[in-house]
């Protein structure tokens, strides 16, 4: 089954738009002061937002566009990190992200009909949250590189929803181990890495530059997926709710 038909749709509007930096956090900063202990454990902050504000700009009112950013970055808070893989397709929970998505992508709508519109613009930040999290957390990104026989594209001719992936059996998402805590702190980083298994999330993510030459994929990748899953939420909105929603 193909699980996202809209992504036909994607043009190549995005072709230019690169990670540039931070619009709302500094380097090293936090949204959140918890946000520290939770940084190993997430797509950087300033990237979520980065991608928002290249795709949204332009489709929401700069209200219910803080609105959206708010929502998708309370995900990466330490209650959003503790017990919910689904939040942010980690530890291979695939088909709870799946349900996840789409139990927020029912949620935004529902709202928007009970004239909730708080609701939804929360609701759709969650959901962005979750997609954008998937090209940083598994090896999606990888598995697509593999198997261009012409060599590595492009980052922004990458394809975010190729079905023969996205259904494929070596499909994987970073495990959590406790002992990733270890990371954390400066002096014991290289034996924690040491000692992670090689499936772990710390090993795994894509989740900055640090990360290696994959990562501007990653980012491309999370851009196109999060305009697909506007146009996957809004095609079937009639005007008045689209509008509604848009805030515009
Ligand atoms: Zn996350």
């Amino acid at each position: 089954m193909e699980l996202y038909p809209h992504s036909k749709r994607i043009t190549q509007q995005y072709y230019f738009a690169y990670p540039q930096g931070c619009f709302a956090y500094p380097r090293d900063r936090f949204a959140y002061p918890q946000d520290r202990f939770a940084y190993n454990h997430k797509m950087l902050t300033r990237f979520h937002v980065e991608i928002m504000h290249l795709v949204l700009d332009d489709l929401f009112s700069q209200r219910a566009l803080k609105k959206v950013i708010a929502a998708n970055l309370g995900q990466d808070r330490l209650r959003g990190q503790i017990g919910h893989h689904e939040y942010h397709f980690d530890h291979n929970a695939f088909h709870k992200s799946y349900a996840y998505i789409e139990e927020q992508r029912a949620l935004t709508i529902s709202s928007l009909i009970s004239n909730d519109v708080h609701a939804a613009w929360s609701a759709f930040g969650r959901l962005i949250h979750t997609a954008q999290d998937f090209y940083a957390h598994s090896n999606y990104i990888n598995l697509w590189l593999a198997c261009q026989p012409q060599g590595a594209l492009h980052p922004s001719d990458v394809d975010p929803l190729s079905p023969d992936l996205i259904n494929s059996p070596e499909l994987r998402s970073g495990k959590v181990y406790l002992r990733e805590l270890l990371t954390f702190i400066p002096l014991l980083r290289t034996f924690g890495m040491a000692v992670l298994p090689r499936d772990a999330h710390g090993w795994m993510n894509l989740d900055s530059p640090e990360r290696g030459p994959n990562f501007p994929y990653a980012f491309q990748a999370a851009l196109k997926r999060t305009r697909i899953e506007f146009e996957k939420t809004t095609n079937d909105l009639p005007e008045h709710l689209l509008t509604r929603f848009t805030g515009q």
